[in-house]
């Protein structure tokens, strides 16, 4: 089976030129200026964009956070995935039980998402507490699983602390394994929060004031000075949000630490902390960190078009606003944390990134698609189109206008932070390993076409 995507604009992290793709059994055979395949089904990319399928190594699907079970599984939330672009995710579990060994969450999470998902799929493991068989279960989950990322909280009951990061840093620095971090101060959080509660200060508006950047801007600086102690152990920033915060990184990088990388969410580039002052609407957007001021979303645009972070991923994790959201609104500390995005991230990326002259297309696909896929360790095999990597293609048309609302959008949240956000760009067809996903912007997949993927090494260990 060959396939010619024809005439469109090739767009890879470093140009973007007028090309055809030539895929056979689900994989690009050629790419080059002009290419004559008379036995393949043309696909006509004629003013359209050929990107790479994006790469969203953020998600929470199916995530039970105990007050709350998330309402996309790994098929509505993949297909929500797949209709805004991305044919791969690498999903971040919840916590298993107390105690629990990371093989137990490993195991739940195939039986998650396997023969579920739309789109490719890997997780990250989770770390709980830390102990020498833990460890070492780091270690041989990494090689057995092709889980080459772990994660860990500096926050909530699962938290590390300095010397449980420091025997794990010391570990994933020997084994070549990444940690990313969820960076806030335990302590700055819970204070803040015990105290609003006590003052009835439980409207949404205090939750941002219950999470300030200061807080984050700490959690980021101490991780990358315990990672610098540990032998620049290889550490992964997720959901940077505050401008102290990337200050945090870029004097670690102007210190010659190497092995960090840190990532932004589309939340925290567009929307506004504002956005609380409506006790009822605010609950939409409570999510951790929360949603910043102006200045901080200007640093964080400066640091992407100034090539000073990794990736966006989405960090979706949706519950619905009727009733789920509703049991913080007599109290935000109650309420679960987390919103949809799975969807907008390259619509809006286009839009208000591209569009608005703040990325150039080549920084789109490198931070939705080829850095995402490098940082996974799944490098050029998704993120890429070159010869040999799974076609994996978006075929967007770049001059297309619409307006983002829920009926528009694929998952089952039922709304998005972007309600009637006027944007260019939309996705229009999606392969997944050369096989058509979304056809006019609608899904044409099916229930498992998903594929577990078991990652390489991170580019950043
Ligand atoms: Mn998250």
């Amino acid at each position: 089976m060959k396939a010619l995507i024809r005439g469109g604009t090739i767009v890879t992290d470093e140009a973007s030129f007028a090309g055809d793709v030539l895929i056979r059994d689900g994989v690009i055979l050629k790419v080059a200026e002009r290419i004559d395949a008379p036995d393949a089904a043309v696909v006509d990319a004629a003013g359209k964009l050929v990107l790479p399928g994006a790469v969203d190594i953020h998600t929470h699907m199916d995530l039970d956070v105990g007050i709350a079970r998330v309402i996309d599984d790994f098929f509505t939330g993949t297909v929500a995935a797949a209709c805004g672009g991305t044919t791969t995710i690498v999903d971040h579990m919840a916590f298993g039980p107390v105690g629990c060994s990371p093989w137990h969450q490993v195991k739940a999470y195939h039986r998650l998402a396997d023969g579920v998902a739309a789109v490719d799929y890997g997780f990250h493991g989770v770390l709980q507490h830390v102990d020498d068989s833990v460890l070492d279960d780091m270690a041989q989950i990494a090689a057995q699983e092709g889980i080459t990322s772990f994660k860990a909280y500096m926050t909530y009951d699962g938290r590390l602390d300095d010397l449980a990061l420091m025997r794990v840093l010391e570990r994933a620095a020997q084994e070549g394994i990444l940690i990313a971090v969820h960076c806030e101060n335990h302590g700055i959080v819970t204070c803040l929060r015990e105290r609003f509660v006590r003052e009835g200060k439980t409207q949404a508006r205090w939750h941002p004031v219950s999470r300030p950047a200061v807080a984050e801007a700490e959690a980021v600086n101490r991780l990358l000075c315990l990672a610098r102690a540990a032998g620049d152990a290889p550490v992964y920033v997720v959901h940077l949000s505050t401008r102290m915060g990337l200050e945090a990184i870029r004097r670690a990088r102007a210190n010659g630490q190497r092995h960090f990388g840190a990532e932004t969410c589309p939340q925290y580039l567009l929307l506004d902390e504002a956005l609380y002052g409506d006790p009822r609407e605010g609950l939409k957007a409570i999510m951790a960190p929360p949603l910043r001021r102006q200045a901080d979303r200007d640093a964080l645009w400066d640091a992407l078009s100034g090539d000073e972070l990794d990736t966006v991923a989405t960090d979706h994790c949706p519950f619905t606003f009727a009733r789920q959201k509703q049991q913080g609104a007599a109290d935000f500390t109650r309420c679960p944390s987390g919103a949809p995005g799975v969807e907008e991230r390259l619509a809006l990326l286009y839009s208000e990134g591209v569009a608005k002259g703040r990325l150039t297309l080549p920084q789109l696909v490198k931070y939705a698609c080829a850095n995402p896929a490098r940082v996974a360790g799944l490098y050029p095999r998704k993120g890429a189109i070159v010869e040999g990597a799974d076609a994996d293609l978006v075929i967007f048309d770049p001059q297309r206008k619409w307006t983002l609302t829920t009926a528009a959008l694929h998952g089952n949240a039922d709304y998005t932070c972007y309600e009637g956000m006027k944007v260019v760009g939309r996705v229009e067809r999606v392969l997944l390993r050369g096989k058509t996903i979304v056809r006019n912007g609608a899904f044409v997949g099916a229930r498992g076409d998903g594929q577990y993927l078991r990652r390489e090494k991170s580019s950043l260990a």
